[in-house]
């Protein structure tokens, strides 16, 4: 039976890159009904509304999604997309893996899997300004809110996604010494998870700026790593610049009732529309998509011909020291699937 996806192409690179990665599915044999939705400027331009209840009634339906990077139109009235989606399904766990496969970079074995907590912290919008005497902005604070429950169940999802993926060790990343109640809540929590794991996976505790340190000059010695939703953000960024940049690492975010699967990069504004763009970061979120509901064989084949693509870096994107246009390079992923 065809598995229902939402299609949500994007703004600037965004349809371009999609439109490869459908392709791309399709010469791999997947059976996707694909339902197209609009989301971002296109959507502003469609109905003055960035995030259009048809798409999000569309992702309710499908409970799946592969999005292109959105555009947040800038000026008030508008809600920030990414987090509105992330709010409306509950999209608690942010997975971005990174892993060596260029060649000719500064590290070759670099396989860390990312998991950061999507909904908390102090992303959560509590964000204010405090007047003294004229000053209207004399002052500003933000709130991270750190929850039990939300704590649980990130780091039960990284530590079952340790063990189900046959991984062997889980670095709980925190910032405990000074932030005592938020980052301390989060680190307590883990900690007791942790034990649930004994045996089955080494766990080990990394305060965030000595983590940041060790990740650029030892890479290879983490594995999955658990964080809080700001410390993630930051981190993610980082280990992809360690396996080639941002065109290369996707994302997945999945919540109990839907997942929503993307590249970690944006709409690239300054190549839309010069059909340059690389696609592999989509390409890659695809084959997440692929694991996700359970067709682990063909995201292996996909990822494998996209690999060895990469590694020859014959036919590859401008981003990556090659010459090849978008079209060019899924033509290669394709020819080696
Ligand atoms: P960006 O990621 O779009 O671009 C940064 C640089 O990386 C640019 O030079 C761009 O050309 C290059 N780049 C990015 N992806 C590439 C690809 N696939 N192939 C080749 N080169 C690539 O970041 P930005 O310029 O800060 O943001 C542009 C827009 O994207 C903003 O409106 C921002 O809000 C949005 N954005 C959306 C998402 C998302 O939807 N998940 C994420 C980040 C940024």
């Amino acid at each position: 039976m065809a598995l229902n996806v939402t299609l949500i192409p994007g703004d600037g690179i965004g349809p371009s890159i999609t439109d490869a990665t459908v392709r791309l599915l399709a010469a791999a044999g997947a059976d996707i009904t694909w339902d197209r939705q609009l989301a971002g400027m296109a959507a502003v331009t469609a109905y003055n509304d960035p995030i259009p209840e048809a798409t999000l009634d569309s992702i309710r339906r499908t409970k799946l999604a592969l999005k292109g990077p959105l555009e947040t139109p800038v000026g008030k009235g508008f809600r920030s997309i990414n987090v509105a989606l992330r709010k409306a399904f509950d999209l608690y766990a942010n997975v971005r893996p990174a892993k060596s496969v260029l060649p000719g970079l500064r590290f070759s074995d670099v396989d860390i899997v990312l998991v950061r907590e999507n909904t908390e912290g102090l992303y959560i919008g509590i964000e204010n300004y405090i007047k003294v005497g004229e000053d209207e902005h004399a002052a500003a604070q933000s709130v991270a809110v750190v929850t039990r429950q939300g704590s649980e169940r990130i780091h039960r999802y990284a530590f079952d996604y340790a063990v189900t993926h046959g991984r062997k060790k889980v670095t709980l990343v925190h910032k405990a010494n000074i932030l005592k109640y938020s980052q301390g809540l989060f680190l307590e929590v883990g900690r007791a998870i942790a034990k649930e794991y004994e045996g089955r996976l080494t766990v080990e505790e990394k305060i965030v700026d000595a983590c940041a340190m060790e990740l650029v000059m030892r890479p290879e010695r983490f594995d999955v790593i658990v964080t809080t939703n700001l410390f993630g953000d930051i981190l993610s960024d980082l280990t992809s610049g360690l396996v080639g940049g941002l065109g290369l690492t996707p994302g997945a975010n999945v919540g109990k009732n839907a997942a929503i699967f993307e590249a970690v990069h944006g709409t690239a504004p300054d190549i839309a529309g010069k059909g340059i763009a690389n696609p592999t970061a989509v390409m890659f979120a695809a084959c997440q998509l692929l694991d996700h509901v359970g067709d682990t064989s063909r995201a292996a084949r996909v990822r494998g011909a996209i690999e060895e693509t990469l590694r020859a870096r014959k036919t590859v994107t401008g981003d990556i020291g090659g010459t090849a246009t978008t079209d060019q390079y899924t033509d290669a992923v394709i020819s080696n699937l």
